[in-house]
């Protein structure tokens, strides 16, 4: 079976129950239309439970972050049997903000992402270059660096179970989106990466600024698996629509 095109939305620091209810309601109804796009959710890590209270297996939603022991004095930490007891299948490992606003590690990072895999978790590690790296033309280390923290584990796991999202940083939340060249050259780096380090089939999503209006030409790109969704998947009509264009654009 062909790989499926994953669209994984991830909420951030945003919503109260009843809006964090509604917006997974709303991807309920149009998720699974098309079975080649699967919806994820990366939600705030208090509003597990409160989507265990509406869970469809349509949607599967995760954490943002994932602390590798079970237990422990970790304050303000949340561990994989917490992120799994409330239903979470996966959790987003080292997104730009974790590295760079609470300075997260290489070392921390793939300690959460052994940690998180060897206890059935699925992770989404976030991987990408700062703009000063980009224009110094060290996007393509940056990432070999970053792809080094997991290069063991991408042997190992199943795709589905450890997927890369490449998210260069200054394209994040900005609304300046990677040209197709700058996102296929990242995408072909890594999966070349995958492939020497066992896995060729290792899904890539692209992340950073995806919206409506760039959705397809991204989703048809070869090594494009998949778009990690920050501000458009706060809103249920530009979701869908990220949805519809992207099956759309797969199907033709
Ligand atoms: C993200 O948070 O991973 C992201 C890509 O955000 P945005 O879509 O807003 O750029």
């Amino acid at each position: 079976m062909s790989q499926p095109f994953y669209l994984i939305a991830n909420w951030k620091m945003h919503f109260l129950e009843s809006e964090a209810k509604a917006l997974y309601g709303a991807f309920v109804e149009f998720a699974e239309m098309d079975a080649a796009v699967k919806v994820w959710v990366a939600a705030p890590a208090v509003h597990l439970p409160i989507l265990q209270q509406v869970r469809s297996g349509k949607v599967p939603y995760g954490a943002q972050n994932v602390h590798f022991e079970l237990s422990g004095a970790y304050t303000g930490e949340i561990s994989v049997p917490m992120v799994r007891d409330c239903g979470g299948t996966f959790s987003l490992v080292g997104h730009s903000e974790r590295r760079i606003l609470f300075h997260e590690s290489e070392e921390l990072l793939g300690k959460r992402a052994e940690g998180a895999l060897r206890q059935g978790l699925n992770i989404v590690y976030c991987v990408g270059e700062t703009l000063d790296q980009r224009e110094s033309h060290q996007t393509m280390s940056v990432l070999e660096n970053q792809f080094a923290t997991i290069s063991e584990l991408v042997g190992s796991y199943n795709n589905g179970e450890l997927l890369i999202a490449y998210e260069p940083v200054w394209a994040i939340g900005t609304g300046r989106v990677a040209s197709t060249d700058e996102i296929a050259e990242a995408h072909l780096h890594l999966k070349t990466l995958a492939a020497q380090a066992g896995n060729p089939m290792l899904p890539v999503l692209y992340g950073g600024s995806v919206k409506p209006q760039n959705i397809e030409e991204i989703a048809t790109l070869d090594d494009v698996d998949g778009a990690l969704v920050g501000g458009a998947s706060l809103d249920s009509d530009s979701f869908r629509s990220l949805y519809q264009k992207s099956a759309a654009a797969l199907n033709r």
